[in-house]
């Protein structure tokens, strides 16, 4: 539905300072107020109508970017309500040092607008962690937890009240949660002392809840973890924070996943790590090795003949599944060598032999290996 200008919906023109603003919103407000028009569905979008447009001209940014981009300038990343979407409680508490000026300080009109039952109220958002393995990071899991939360009372379906009874209007504020006090010229508002601020007394509080609405209780829920999830990653189960109170929305649950270190494995970014120890023959000459991946799969390692000791063998697409869906990292082996720290003698003069064969051919040091197999073996 295309809106109406802000100036036209008030009556004023674009020059209109905010006296004239004022004095035109309070006349509609008036007109339109639903404790008036009881019912009547166009008097309430009439009445929403004006005081969105009351909000964009009583302020001097919102005005401005409104004179200079018309309605398109009001959307997105700018501040301002969506009357139409919002219930008329809403409106009051938006506006209600605007009503109180305007009408007099609580005379009157404010006690049209008194409350009947109580506001719905949000509930809380929850937060948990959840200790998973890297096995189950790397494959995905399904995991059940306990949650305390609040739920919504199903014996009054959150309204507090024992089924088919309803809340009553405080008689001392007459609804509006406010009691006016004059001291000489000054007057001031407090929350009403009998009903806490409330403006309305549940007469009979629902026998489960006590009144509250909603119930404190544990919940199992089962938590699907996608698989390549990371550790400190945090997952959003929706509507699972506290139920809100009086029939209000309920809160969302977020769970950050610890992801546990594995004895072999580690991860680094969307890959999986492990060392392999091969023997000094195994590199030299290559070697078929099949080992277990995290998920007890086997897989077979291909060493290169003079394979270096730390230079990656990698497995591509045995890694973690992406997040985003978009494949999945590798498996990457850091090739070690076994050195054997006790030799028999049969072993040894193998290896003697071996290092004088090697002779000239290989030498790291001053001396070359035979030197130094001299050293340490002999
Ligand atoms: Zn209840
Ligand atoms: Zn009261």
């Amino acid at each position: 539905m295309s809106k109406r200008d802000y100036y036209k919906i008030l009556g004023v023109s674009k020059d209109a300072d905010q006296i004239e603003i004022k004095k035109a919103y309070r006349k509609l407000a008036i007109k339109y107020h639903p404790d008036k028009n009881p019912d009547n569905k166009e008097a309430e979008e009439k009445f929403k109508e004006a005081s969105e447009a009351y909000e964009v001209l009583s302020d001097q940014q919102k005005r401005q970017k409104f004179d200079q981009f018309g309605h398109a300038g009001m959307q997105g990343g700018f501040d301002y309500h969506q009357y139409s979407d919002m219930n008329m409680g809403d409106i009051f508490s938006q506006f209600q040092d605007i009503f109180g000026d305007l009408f007099g300080g609580g005379s009157g009109f404010r006690r049209q607008s008194k409350k009947t039952g109580p506001t719905p109220q949000h509930g809380h958002d929850l937060a948990q962690a959840l200790n998973i393995s890297l096995k189950e990071a790397y494959l995905g899991c399904k995991k059940e937890i306990r949650i305390y939360r609040y739920e919504k009372c199903d014996t009054c379906h959150g309204s507090g009240s024992e089924p088919g009874t309803k809340p009553t209007a405080c008689d001392k504020c007459h609804g509006t949660g406010q009691v006016q006090y004059r001291q000489s010229i000054f007057s001031f508002s407090q929350p009403c002392p009998k009903c806490h601020g409330q403006g309305f007394k549940i007469e009979k509080p629902c026998k489960t809840c006590k009144g509250q609405s909603r119930i404190q209780k544990y919940e199992k829920l089962n938590i699907n973890i996608p698989a390549g999830i990371y550790d400190r990653a945090e997952l959003r189960v929706s509507g699972k924070g506290d139920a809100g109170i009086f029939g209000g929305g309920a809160g969302d649950l977020y769970v950050t996943i610890n992801v546990k270190q594995d004895d072999k494995f580690y991860r680094q970014g969307d890959d999986l790590v492990t060392k392999l120890h091969l023997s000094y023959p195994q590199l030299v000459l290559g070697a078929q090795i099949e080992i277990n991946n995290i998920d007890d799969k086997k897989i077979t390692v291909k060493v290169p003949k003079g394979c270096p000791v730390r230079k990656d063998i990698i497995i591509t697409g045995k890694g973690f599944a992406r997040l985003n869906g978009y494949g999945t990292g590798n498996l990457v082996i850091i090739p070690q060598c076994n050195i054997p720290k006790k030799l028999n003698t049969e072993t040894k003069a193998a290896l003697l032999n071996y290092a004088e064969k090697l002779g000239d051919q290989d030498k790291p040091n001053n001396g070359g290996i035979t030197g130094f197999f001299k050293k340490f073996l002999g």
